[in-house]
């Protein structure tokens, strides 16, 4: 199951298009539910699949991440060509973070511990089980249901 979680990631050396791809496929959906999970247009998926575009604008960007449940450093890796910076993780405000949206880039950068608008520890890991947050569209860890939000500590 870590597995699954680790595989989000960009590889090293993929492109945007091997990408998104292997993540649509990951999830079985066709290009038509990614299409209409992220708000993003049909045929921009079928533009970015087949390797016609290495640019996402920001709401491709902001859409796929958040169908995809990746932050967004993750597309603009691949965009960029660059590898993951060791600095990005899936990291929310369990106060904060609405479930279903993605995190806040201030949230993932590694540097950040605290969220920047109420000071809350931030959450990368299930407060119980310790497994990674895996997932951005549930409020309960897929191991073990604790709930990310009531585990909310407020720094000072
Ligand atoms: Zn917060
Ligand atoms: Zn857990």
């Amino acid at each position: 199951m870590a597995q699954q979680w680790l595989d989000l990631a960009p590889q090293p050396q993929e492109s945007l298009q091997g990408y998104v791809h292997r993540l649509r496929t990951q999830r079985q959906w066709s290009q038509a539910q990614l299409s209409q999970a992220a708000g993003v247009h049909r045929q921009t998926i079928g533009k970015i699949e087949s390797g016609m575009t290495q640019r996402l604008n920001q709401r491709a960007r902001s859409g796929l991440a958040l169908a995809l449940s990746i932050p967004v450093e993750y597309l603009d890796a691949v965009c960029g060509g660059t590898p993951v910076a060791q600095g990005v993780q899936l990291k929310v405000c369990p106060r904060c973070w609405i479930p279903g949206n993605a995190p806040d880039p201030m949230w993932t950068n590694l540097r950040s511990h605290y969220c920047f608008a109420c000071g809350t520890a931030l959450l990368s890991r299930c407060p119980h089980c310790q497994k990674p947050i895996g997932s951005l569209e549930f409020r309960f860890c897929s191991y073990c249901g604790t709930a990310y939000k009531s585990h909310a500590t407020q720094r000072e």
